[in-house]
């Protein structure tokens, strides 16, 4: 199929992009972001979307840096999956992020695709989406009304819901330095790799004795959003990886989808908490 059609807009600063996002034409159709469009384009010609202008904000300068400040990890909104992928900073810093960067699509995705096309996209079955709650990180975002900050918890709201309003544009993401106490896990299961995820699970916490705190489990191919999994974390924090595997099922109720079915994913969801469990617990101090 071919999309419907639609005007397009160079934007060349983030005033300009936030300006044309708010133009609506003569029939009221409204605007879209274009960022690497390995998403938006593939909805767009299967009209699933049909918006009235594209505002591509590739030539917007500053969007695509890398930077370590405050103890935090600042990655830019138009830093592409490849980009992240090859960084030093984020290998070192956001090890996390650096696990899952893999497991996006192929190269020729990552290569275009960006970090925060990724976020702002929010596809449950996507890995970037799962790491930024794991890691309690938070969303830098430009609108009509200046800028402000959402916590990761707060981002995701529903199933392709996030806090972004129409008229806004996602600048940056933000997540925790890893410290030398720093632990994390990453592990997914597609039919083949580069597929989106039939379930995934990304986990951070902090190395704490013979235990772990602050544990995050967040998965994704489970439900709308990122899940978190709060009774698992408890238990994971002692050490105790088959109590966790059971208290899933207090946490985890997947719905069957065109992957599989609730039932294949919740045992799924088991397998990936004792690999990725693992992967927390075997890098501790003894
Ligand atoms: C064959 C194929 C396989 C894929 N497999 C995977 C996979 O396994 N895992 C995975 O995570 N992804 C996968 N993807 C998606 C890929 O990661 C995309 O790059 C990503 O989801 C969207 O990033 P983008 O820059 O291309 O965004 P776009 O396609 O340009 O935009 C996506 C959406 O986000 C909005 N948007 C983009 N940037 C911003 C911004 N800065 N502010 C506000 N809104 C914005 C757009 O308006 C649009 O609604 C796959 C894609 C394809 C085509």
């Amino acid at each position: 199929m071919k999309p419907a059609p639609f005007a397009y807009a160079r934007a060349r600063s983030l005033d300009h992009a936030i300006e044309l996002l708010g133009s609506r034409d003569a029939a009221g159709g409204d605007a879209r972001v274009l960022a690497g469009g390995q998403s938006l384009i593939a909805t767009l010609n299967m009209r699933l979307s049909h918006p009235a202008l594209l505002v591509d904000i590739n030539s917007i300068e500053g969007l695509d840096r890398i930077v370590l400040k405050d103890g935090q990890v600042e990655i830019g909104a138009l830093t592409r999956h490849a980009e992240a992928e090859r960084s030093n900073q984020i290998a070192r810093h956001a090890p996390l992020i650096a696990l899952a960067m893999p497991h996006i699509g192929h190269p020729a995705i990552r290569n275009r695709g960006t970090l925060g096309g990724s976020i702002a996209f929010a596809d449950p079955a996507a890995e970037l989406p799962a790491c930024l709650l794991a890691l309690d990180g938070e969303v830098e975002i430009a609108g009509p009304t200046g800028r402000r900050t959402v916590k990761a918890d707060d981002f995701f709201k529903s199933l392709f819901e996030t806090a972004l309003t129409p008229r806004d544009v996602l600048t940056a993401i933000r997540v925790p330095a890893a410290g030398a106490s720093t632990r994390c896990g990453f592990a997914e299961f597609a039919r083949r790799h580069g597929d989106y995820a039939m379930a995934g699970l990304a986990a951070c916490a902090q190395a704490d004795g013979r235990g772990l705190n602050n544990v995050r489990l967040a998965y994704f191919g489970v439900g709308p959003t990122p899940m978190r999994a709060p009774y698992a974390e408890a238990a994971l924090a002692h050490g105790d990886i088959e109590a966790a595997v059971a208290a899933l099922a207090d946490d985890l109720d997947p719905p069957d989808d065109v992957q599989a079915t609730g039932a294949v994913k919740r045992h799924l969801a088991g397998v990936l908490l004792r690999r990725v469990g693992r992967q927390l617990l075997e890098a501790r101090p003894s």
